[in-house]
């Protein structure tokens, strides 16, 4: 609004003084001074660098030529106000005398210029800091600092239930006993529990984490406070702290509320990783800040904290201890089931023809994301709208799902459906395997949902214990389980593709480590050759360690590992083809498959029994503890 008005100021001033220079009839100086001579000049204000005046409107014609004398315009009152620019005339004032002519002083009019000359430079100046703000330049979020508070957004009640997220029932349960909490927290604190502080929601963009935050807080019934990690990150020095305890004192004044921290990594970023310059310094304190601010405020009020972020990697390990966010949550893109109850509920605002169907859609739209449905659904509105139809119509919706998966094919990768059966049969590969190894990991779960940017599918291994010592058996076990992947393209295609590169990866390390560090090759022996990065001494080559015999050794012994598992894999995989294909029809059906169904298929399917061996907790486990076979 200020900029509105200073502008309008500004343009105003302009606007007087040129019509001020307007409404009078220009004059030469030559003529001013003929009029003036022949006692035709009524008054006369003498400026600086002008003199005008008015004329006395009779017999103008005899002083000067007809044609300018029409150009002189008079007012009603018979005077005509004249203008003329001052040139250097020392006798002016003697004439002036002589005419007996009223005349005036005028001082320069300084405040416009003045206001130019300093206001002009600092409007630009302003300008060109608020173009920088937006795009999170230095002096970004220069104008924020009188309004901080407006910033951290209150909502006291966010109408937003759990009957709007669908699809993440597991996400949804645990944080049911969140709202348990702050329902009810005296039930809970009876017997000196501890309310938990943070929970960290974790997932990929738009898989609901922020509408399961705001859900908890509707369903709890309490007051939501948001904020953007990233916008902590751009600000002054010190604001940011300010700004996080400043929430927190409005959050405990309100308490029970949910303080909500989306984009939690822009400002927890581990610490001792060197960002810009100056902003370094500002997101550390800021963090530091939030981490005294979570030690400090007292559960029992009745406060808690969700933070969501998608790359819960590079937080900084101080975030994640015991009484700040200890507990996790992962969200995960939806697979067929879910796609089809977000669908149905963003359905819900829309009307819709009985000829659609929702399932079908669901089908079509392996690797979206629930954000990414909703707009799907609203694509297909729109363009129903457009069209005039009263309702939307399958055509609608197959037309919006062309445009969404259109967009998302740039954006993120889906799978054709010949890539699909390949990353099907692949992830089945892994999963028998692992089934028909004595040493295996159990597996938990295996997805061809795509998954970041460099997995198309995988397998969840969870160990059945935490393991420090493993033994040879166990250790070639896990590598026929790396190749697994690898061996089931190669006998149901024929052929093979690029994406076990990451498989191989671990395979071969796994392999040289055991021979040239574990010692687990009788052929080299019970030497260890590769010096760990902590060796005192770390040789200066390669050669100065073993000789390049031992080395052709190493290798020879690598190759043979390798080539040995690849047999042994090549068998269990021809063995259990029914399975395998079992599995991956499961797969291209339901996209992911859990253990529970997985032994199903054992039971139907497996040529023979699967090796005993100690099942997975009926507990969950911790999310540290799953072991990911990521790449495909
Ligand atoms: P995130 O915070 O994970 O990036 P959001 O919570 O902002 O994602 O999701 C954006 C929108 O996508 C939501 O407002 C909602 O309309 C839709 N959405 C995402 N996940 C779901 C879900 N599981 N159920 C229903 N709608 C969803
Ligand atoms: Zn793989």
């Amino acid at each position: 609004m200020l900029w509105y008005w200073l502008f309008a100021i500004v343009l105003f001033m302009l606007f007087q003084s040129v019509t001020d220079f307007v409404t009078s009839s220009p004059l030469a100086y030559s003529e001013f001074k003929q009029l003036l001579h022949d006692g035709k000049v009524n008054e006369v204000t003498v400026g600086e660098t002008s003199v005008s005046g008015t004329l006395k409107s009779g017999g103008l014609d005899a002083v000067l030529p007809r044609n300018r004398v029409e150009s002189i315009k008079c007012g009603a009152d018979g005077t005509c106000p004249f203008s003329t620019v001052r040139v250097t005339d020392p006798d002016l004032v003697k004439d002036l005398d002589a005419a007996h002519v009223r005349y005036f002083g005028q001082q320069r009019s300084e405040w416009l210029s003045t206001l130019l000359a300093w206001a002009l430079p600092l409007l630009l100046l302003f300008w060109m800091w608020g173009g920088l703000a937006k795009r999170g330049g230095v002096a970004a979020g220069l104008f924020d600092v009188g309004k901080s508070r407006a910033r951290v957004y209150m909502q006291s009640k966010t109408g937003v239930t759990f009957n709007d997220v669908a699809g993440i029932d597991e996400a949804r349960d645990e944080l049911m006993e969140i709202v348990e909490f702050l329902k009810n927290p005296q039930r809970y604190r009876r017997l000196g529990g501890r309310i938990p502080k943070g929970v960290l929601i974790v997932g990929p963009p738009g898989t609901g984490k922020t509408l399961l935050a705001r859900a908890v807080a509707g369903e709890a019934g309490v007051p939501f406070f948001s904020i953007s990690g990233s916008e902590f990150v751009e600000m002054f020095v010190g604001v940011g702290a300010a700004r996080v305890r400043d929430m927190f004192v409005q959050a405990q004044k309100v308490a029970p509320c949910i303080i909500f921290i989306d984009e939690l990594d822009a400002l927890g970023r581990a610490r001792g990783v060197a960002g810009v310059v100056g902003g370094y310094n500002e997101q550390e304190q800021t963090l530091n800040q939030l981490l005294v601010e979570m030690d400090g405020f007292d559960t029992n009020k009745g406060v808690i904290i969700l933070a969501a972020t998608n790359r819960p990697e590079i937080l900084d390990p101080a975030l994640l201890r015991p009484g700040r966010f200890d507990r996790h949550i992962a969200l995960d893109r939806p697979d067929l089931k879910g796609r089809q109850k977000i669908l149905q509920v963003h359905a819900h605002q829309v009307k819709l023809a009985p000829d659609v169907d929702l399932a079908a859609v669901a089908a079509k739209t392996p690797g979206l994301a629930g954000a990414d449905l909703a707009n799907l659904i609203n694509e297909a509105a729109l363009l129903a709208a457009r069209r005039g139809k009263e309702r939307v119509e399958r055509s609608d919706l197959d037309e919006a799902v062309d445009r969404v998966v259109a967009g998302m094919e740039k954006r993120s990768r889906l799978i054709n459906p010949m890539e699909k059966e390949t990353v099907a049969f692949h992830e089945a590969g892994h999963a028998v395997t692992a089934e028909f190894r004595a040493h295996a990991d159990r597996v938990a779960k295996v997805s061809i949902i795509p998954r970041g940017i460099a997995a198309l599918g995988y397998t969840q291994q969870l160990p059945t214990e935490d393991r420090y010592l493993l033994k040879k058996s166990e250790l070639l076990d896990r590598m026929d389980v790396f190749l697994g992947g690898r061996v089931a393209e190669e006998l149901v295609f024929g052929d093979l593709s690029t994406g076990a590169q990451n498989d191989l990866q671990m395979a071969t390390d796994l392999a040289r480590h055991m021979v040239a560090q574990y010692g687990m090759s009788e052929r080299v022996g019970l030497a260890t050759f590769e010096q760990t990065a902590s060796a005192p001494y770390p040789p200066l080559e390669r050669s100065t360690a073993y000789s390049e015999r031992t080395a052709r050794l190493i290798d020879g012994e690598i190759a043979r590992l390798l080539d040995d598992a690849h047999q042994r894999v090549l068998a269990t995989l021809r063995e259990q083809r029914a399975l395998l294909d079992a599995l991956a029809r499961q797969l291209l059906e339901h996209e992911t498959v859990e253990r529970d169904a997985l032994q199903a298929l054992v039971r139907e399917h497996a040529a023979a029994p699967a090796p005993a061996t100690g099942d997975v907790a009926a507990q969950p486990v911790p999310e540290h503890a799953v072991r990911r076979m990521a790449g495909r």
